[in-house]
């Protein structure tokens, strides 16, 4: 049987109870429960009263829980159970059962601990000797109901979770760039609003992007502004993780799902503008080139002159050398270094060029793209409000029927995926149009482009064309073995109208 701590000296007489005191704070958003110095003050208190020398106070568990659903190690559980094997106390004073341990792990650690070193365990006013038999039945059963308390908890916060994201109340970990007022009495979350510096800073981040500037570019300014947060460095996956996250733009995603509007306010503003973002991360051309190993300027972008279907040229290795090959005929072979190098110095001379400048300054080629994104967000919102209007209910009946709902999305989502087609098919590709016309176009394409980037510029503007060498062996490019259509010139061919591409409808008459 337990004891109150009065008699301790009568059933232990003559002993020194050196005293380890434990406070942890409960995982209460709301603060409800006792606080840490609560605890730690009534521990003191008690080791006051009945003559405990304080060995050592645990009181650093403040943002950690002990639940087994915790993320983070409990240090300070871990620094008692060192403490205890240490021989550095007799007994171990806390507030109440869960403040020890939170599944029933942590209380056989503990208890173990405890009848090794013969340690006493001290809570809800009663000691407890763990040698004994009914001592260690007693405090089982209290760790069975604090891990059914901790259970409760933690099914209370996932109820809260889901309730919040229904609301599009933000939970969990505040995006960077905004900040959040609490209630200072109850805990509550007021609201959360744009950080006053940090959110003029992602609006820029978005706006540079959707500008063409590249994610290197923007990473290498931030980094020389500063840190991020006081010792974390800006790194590519932050800046990454921002332009793919919808908060910003006021939507709320739960697991992965958009659950509707926030109740914050969107950083970026403009919708054109994610809209741009979106389609410049989600360029097929770089998740291509993103996971392939080895990289070549123009494998799957030059194609074979000699054959009717316009094969790609694959890399192959000829000699030791590597070399552009036909790759459904094998009939046209190059030496990569030699068309590499040719097509280059030939795509650097266009893009400064006036007829560069002159195809890609088509304001009518982007006005076409503008309307054709324009119908698409027309298209989804209809289809969006479908949806809405068949989840919900008046007098036990959806406000559309589930019937009506089918048909109008199988008239909706081809009349979307079209006109995503032809905003994609109208648009150059924001990089293209930062290139073309400066004065510094080499120097542009030797340092400031990555391979990736170079790709997507080719795919732009230009179609690369070998055909067979008169005379095998040839070491330079005789006249007409390659030959290269620029945009804007008859013959030129848009990337995905060719191959096994699907044929799109011409959106314009080129
Ligand atoms: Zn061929």
């Amino acid at each position: 049987m337990p004891i109150a701590p009065e008699y301790l000296h009568l059933v232990h007489p003559d002993t020194r109870f050196d005293a380890l005191i434990y406070g942890r704070a409960s995982r209460d958003p709301k603060k409800k429960g006792r606080s840490v110095g609560d605890q730690i003050d009534s521990g003191r208190d008690l080791c006051d009263t009945h003559n405990w020398p304080i060995a050592e106070v645990f009181d650093q568990d403040v943002d950690r829980s002990a639940s087994r659903h915790a993320r983070k190690a409990r240090k300070d559980f871990e620094a008692l159970l060192e403490a205890i094997a240490a021989g550095k106390g007799r007994i171990v004073v806390a507030w109440e059962a869960s403040r020890y341990y939170r599944d029933i792990e942590a209380y056989i650690r503990l208890r173990n601990a405890c009848m090794e070193n013969s340690v006493l365990l001290c809570y809800n006013g009663q000691v407890f000797d763990l040698s004994k038999r009914e001592d260690r039945k007693a405090t089982a059963q209290d760790a069975i109901a604090a891990e059914d308390e901790a259970e409760g908890i933690r099914d209370r916060v996932l109820r809260t979770t889901r309730a919040q994201a229904k609301k599009g109340a933000p939970h969990g970990r505040i995006l960077w760039g905004y900040a959040r007022h609490y209630d200072p009495d109850t805990g509550d979350l007021i609201e959360q609003y744009a950080h006053p510096e940090r959110g003029p800073v992602v609006e820029s981040i978005f706006e540079r992007i959707a500008a063409g500037d590249t994610e290197y570019a923007v990473l290498k300014d931030l980094r020389a502004k500063g840190e991020r947060l006081p010792g974390i460095e800006w790194e590519y996956y932050h800046l990454s993780g921002m332009l793919r996250n919808p908060g910003y733009i006021g939507r709320r995603i739960h697991q992965g799902k958009d659950v509707g509007p926030a109740t914050w306010p969107p950083l970026v503003k403009k919708r054109k503008t994610w809209d741009a973002v979106q389609r410049i991360i989600g360029d097929p051309a770089r998740a291509r080139s993103v996971d392939t190993a080895v990289k070549h300027l123009q494998s799957g972008i030059a194609t074979c002159g000699e054959c009717a279907d316009d094969p790609p040229l694959r890399v192959l290795k000829n000699r030791g050398d590597l070399s552009y090959q036909c790759d459904a005929r094998y009939d046209t072979v190059i030496r990569r270094k030699l068309l590499d190098a040719y097509v280059e110095e030939a795509v650097i001379k266009w893009l400064g060029s006036k007829a560069a400048v002159a195809a890609f300054q088509s304001t009518a080629q982007e006005k076409r793209a503008e309307e054709a994104r324009e119908r698409q967000r027309g298209y989804e919102s209809q289809l969006e409000e479908a949806r809405e209007r068949a989840s919900t209910f008046k007098d036990g009946r959806p406000l559309l029927s589930v019937a009506s709902l089918a048909s109008m999305e199988a008239r909706l989502e081809p009349l979307i995926e079209a006109a995503k087609a032809a905003a994609e098919e109208s648009s150059a590709p924001a990089l293209v149009r930062r290139i073309v016309g400066r004065p510094d176009v080499e120097s542009i394409w030797n340092d400031g482009l990555s391979i990736e980037q170079r790709r997507t510029v080719l795919r732009a503007v230009v179609n690369v064309r070998l055909y067979k060498a008169r005379v095998s062996g040839v070491r330079s490019i005789e006249p007409g073995r390659i030959k290269m259509t620029f945009v804007g010139e008859p013959g030129f061919v848009r990337a995905g109208r060719r191959g096994s591409g699907p044929a799109l409808p011409a959106a314009e008459g080129s």
